[in-house]
């Protein structure tokens, strides 16, 4: 089990750690700053540095076979760590802060747009969300105006823990139909946007939505009958 530093502090960039275990398919460690693929997010990638000064990068992170097993999957067939060794775990945080202000900004486009949410992913400058409206014809202009005013009027970001018979009493919490929360656990992790948002995720977000910057819709398509998707992008 690998303690999980981002879910409780999206911003810290990097930690020591210990090489826990290494196989085929890459690093284990007892913590870990780098977010593993999930939830529509990509994971990290950046490097791990060893004592001896030599480091390892790391390409992709994704999940073990349970949910708090962290795998980080090495760039190349670089020298690796011995298992108990002592590295410093840092992210590329250029690319997160990019996928982080993408996946809050998705958060917000689920508070303007009425429907479910069927799919969506975040990606580096990009990202999108596919909505179950029958019918409706979405106004690209409209929401883009709606997006960049709840970005510019600043509000408060912030995890909030709640047990699963809450969540349970509250289904109208789960905006999105294909990614049902993790449940089981005794607790499921939710993301608020004070007073605009509140939905399962157990992503990476940033603090407050004015740190996401201008953003644009670059296309809505059809993508069946009740289906739209929104592409959304940062402007300039
Ligand atoms: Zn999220």
């Amino acid at each position: 089990m690998t303690e999980l530093i981002f879910r409780d502090d999206a911003y810290i960039r990097s930690c020591t750690a210990r090489v826990t275990a290494i196989d085929e398919r890459g690093v284990r460690l007892d913590r870990t700053v780098f977010y593993p693929t999930g939830g529509g997010q990509p994971g990290d990638c950046g490097v791990l540095r060893l004592a001896d000064g030599t480091t390892v990068a790391i390409a992709d992170t994704v999940k073990g076979d349970s949910a708090d097993e962290v795998i980080h999957v090495r760039a190349t067939d670089a020298r690796l760590p011995e298992p108990g060794a002592e590295v410093t775990a840092e992210i590329n945080w250029d690319r997160r802060h990019r996928l982080m202000r993408m996946h809050t900004s998705l958060h917000l486009l689920c508070a303007l747009v009425p429907g479910a949410v069927s799919g969506g992913s975040v990606g580096d400058g990009r990202g999108r969300l596919d909505f179950d409206v029958p019918g409706a014809s979405l106004d690209k202009e409209v929401i883009a105006a709606g997006l960049n005013r709840l970005i510019a009027e600043g509000h408060a970001v912030a995890p909030r823990w709640i047990d699963d018979a809450e969540l349970e009493a509250h289904p109208e919490l789960v905006r999105t139909m294909s990614v049902k929360p993790p449940t089981g656990a005794g607790k499921v992790r939710l993301l608020e946007i004070i007073g605009v948002d509140l939905q399962p995720c157990g992503g990476t977000h940033v603090r407050n939505t004015a740190e996401i910057g201008l953003v644009e819709i670059t296309k809505i398509e059809n993508k069946s009958r009740q289906n739209r998707r929104i592409n959304l992008a940062f402007a300039g």
